[in-house]
């Protein structure tokens, strides 16, 4: 699936405020949770089942200079073909499921899951997004917030950025300005890239090596997806011959 929506995130306009990590707890109900000062601006230290999306911070040491900050807003990428969810259609079949409409991937509540198979899931996933709740047998994530998007309504994260880092919208148009806005900076930043922007609707514009924002900022094992994507090409007219 091409087309449906995605998510632009322009980073060079984050200022790390925190406005729709928060957003995204308030929409979803989910608790705050205790967590420790340990020296920087994040927090909490990772993502959880009720954190869905954490701003990142990063700061970087620069030889004879000031340090320099990388603030990295993640979340669940929905990726076009999620290789999360070709792991869960072996498992536990409903457990992922694709919305044909919007194209988010969607982790379902009524189909529980054994920690030994939400292992394999978490580790399918190429930027490290998936976590369980081993008490209920249920995993979370990013939901596109697709009930406020069926209604017409922006995703509560995109709807509280004060500084237009965030955009949603048609997948074309997304994709269209993200290019225009690479574009732009190029001049600035020699490093200017965009995302794995042709497998995920999640695209972010990144001006400097990514790891420096965050060690899963691009994808971790592109070549998996890749040959993957390709081994399925070769065999799915195969296979439906001898079906046929
Ligand atoms: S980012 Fe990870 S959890 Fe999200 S759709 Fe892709 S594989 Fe699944
Ligand atoms: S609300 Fe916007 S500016 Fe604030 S942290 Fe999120 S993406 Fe960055």
């Amino acid at each position: 699936m091409t087309e449906g929506k995605s998510f632009f995130i322009d980073t060079t306009k984050c200022t790390a405020c925190r406005g729709c990590q928060i957003a995204c707890k308030q929409w979803n109900k989910n608790p705050g949770t205790k967590t420790l000062q340990r020296g920087n601006h994040q927090n909490p230290a990772d993502l959880s089942v009720y954190t869905f999306k954490l701003v990142r911070f990063n700061e970087v040491a620069i030889p004879g200079g000031e340090p320099k900050w990388y603030f990295f807003p993640d979340q669940c990428r929905h990726c076009l073909t999620p290789p999360c969810k070709e792991v869960a259609d072996g498992k536990a079949k409903g457990a992922i499921i694709q919305d044909e409409k919007t194209g988010a991937v969607v982790f379902n509540p009524k189909v529980k899951i054994k920690a030994d198979e939400f292992k394999e899931i978490r580790e399918a996933c190429p930027y490290d997004i998936p976590r369980f709740h081993p008490a209920s047998g249920t995993m979370a994530k990013c939901t596109m917030c697709f009930d406020r998007v069926k209604e017409g309504m922006l995703p509560a994260c995109v709807k509280t950025c004060p500084t237009g880092a965030m955009s949603f919208g048609d997948r074309r148009e997304i994709l269209e300005r993200a290019n225009k806005r690479l574009e732009e900076v190029k001049g600035l930043y020699q490093e200017a890239m965009l995302a794995n922007p042709d497998d995920v609707r999640v695209i972010y514009l990144l001006v400097d090596d990514p790891k420096k924002y965050h060690k899963r900022a691009v994808a971790d094992n592109t070549i998996g997806i890749t040959r993957k994507m390709a081994l399925r090409r070769i065999f799915q007219p195969l296979r439906s011959m001898t079906i046929g």
